[in-house]
């Protein structure tokens, strides 16, 4: 088994409630790491509309999504949490002496005292193109996210798709591999237009190579690719690939939260509103990810549940210390921990 890293609180999901529920058990002291699928905090305000203008967060008559996240962060730094992205919590378990055990999808192993699931809608997942046969290849000749650019280098890396994500991982690594190869099936890109002139730059001087076309069939054996077909305007034409990077976006699905034995309502998963505690003492779950009679999946919902889940929280991790209520705006001992100067 790999090595175990302890916390206080382990949170699933580093979406902007998982990121404020660190404030809130920030200022009861618990220590929190956070887990994330994606590649950055933020869940879906980041990856799914971080230019767009949120109009109902207190105290903010319009922020935009991104925005609000970097906010967040700020917030939390005073308290030095711990991230692990591009990570899936997939499985969780009960220890014996009180406390869980939670395993990523990379085998590390993790143990807290209380686990807060904050994981939204649930799990982030890529969308597989239709090339057919390409379950043979995915894993290692085909990787749906950039987990260590160095594993890259010395490849020819083929990256499909003409969104953000395509164009930064061309750009990226460029440097790295052998040869990048970006295809797209039309000559217009919806990423930003510094990276799509950045490509262009590239692709006129000759460091890498852009075809417009799909692909259309993959050659190799034993799960390594060699090269890829792929069908252009001017017919069918061979492309040398041992990594195929293809990002054709991502779907949201429940994901492994539904195999941990938790109660669950229509793939939410039930909670009280006292504490947001879930059938399982000790496992808490805040945001989209749970329901209650009632609930509404808004950011100001999640803030509020966070708040109250604390509190509780704080009874598993210190049960024999007395929680006392506190005013951020007058409390000497909550200005310490935010760092607040006297
Ligand atoms: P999320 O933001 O979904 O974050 C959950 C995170 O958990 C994700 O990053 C995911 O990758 C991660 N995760 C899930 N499972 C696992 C796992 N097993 N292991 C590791 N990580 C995992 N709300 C408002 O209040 N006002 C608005 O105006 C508004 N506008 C919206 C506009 C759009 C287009 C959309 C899509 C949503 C909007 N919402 C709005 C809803 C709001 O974004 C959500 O309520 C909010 O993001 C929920 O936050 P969360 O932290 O609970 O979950």
């Amino acid at each position: 088994m790999s090595e175990i890293t302890r916390t206080d609180v382990l949170i699933i999901g580093a979406g902007p409630v998982g990121l404020f529920a660190v404030f809130e058990l920030g200022l009861f002291d618990m220590r929190c790491h956070l887990i994330d699928i994606l590649d950055r905090p933020g869940g879906q305000c980041a990856e799914l509309y971080p230019e767009k203008p949120i109009y109902d967060i207190p105290g903010y008559p319009a922020i935009n999504a991104q925005e609000l996240v970097d906010k967040l962060l700020l917030q939390i730094a005073p308290f030095k949490p711990d991230f692990t992205f591009n990570r899936m919590v997939s499985a969780l378990q009960r220890l014996e002496g009180g406390g869980f055990r939670l395993t990523t999808d990379e085998g590390e192993v993790f143990e807290a005292k209380v686990v807060v699931i904050a994981a939204g809608g649930g799990s982030f997942q890529p969308k597989r193109p239709p090339i057919p046969g390409i379950e043979a290849f995915e894993g290692a000749s085909v990787q749906y996210a950039v987990r260590r650019m160095e594993d890259l280098r010395g490849h020819d890396v083929v990256v499909v798709g003409g969104g953000d994500s395509a164009l930064d991982w061309t750009l990226n690594l460029q440097p790295v591999a052998r040869r990048v190869t970006l295809i797209h099936r039309r000559p217009e890109f919806r990423a930003a237009p510094d990276s799509v002139n950045k490509m262009h730059a590239l692709a006129d001087s000759g460091a890498i190579d852009l075809v417009i076309g799909q692909v259309s069939g993959l050659n190799g054996e034993g799960g390594e690719l060699r090269s890829i077909q792929v069908k252009g305007p001017d017919g069918e034409v061979e492309v040398a690939c041992t990594r195929l990077l293809p990002f054709f976006g991502l779907t949201m699905k429940l994901g492994p939260v539904a195999d941990w034995g938790l109660n669950l309502h229509e793939n939410q998963i039930p909670v009280d509103t006292e504490k947001f505690e879930t059938s399982v003492p000790g496992i808490f779950a805040i945001g989209d990810i749970n329901w209650y009679p009632g609930k509404l999946k808004l950011i100001l919902s999640g803030f509020h549940e966070a708040a109250l889940m604390a509190q509780a929280a704080k009874h598993v991790v210190s049960p024999k210390e007395r929680i006392v209520f506190q005013y951020t705006t007058s409390s000497t001992s909550l200005h310490r921990k935010l760092g607040v100067p006297d």
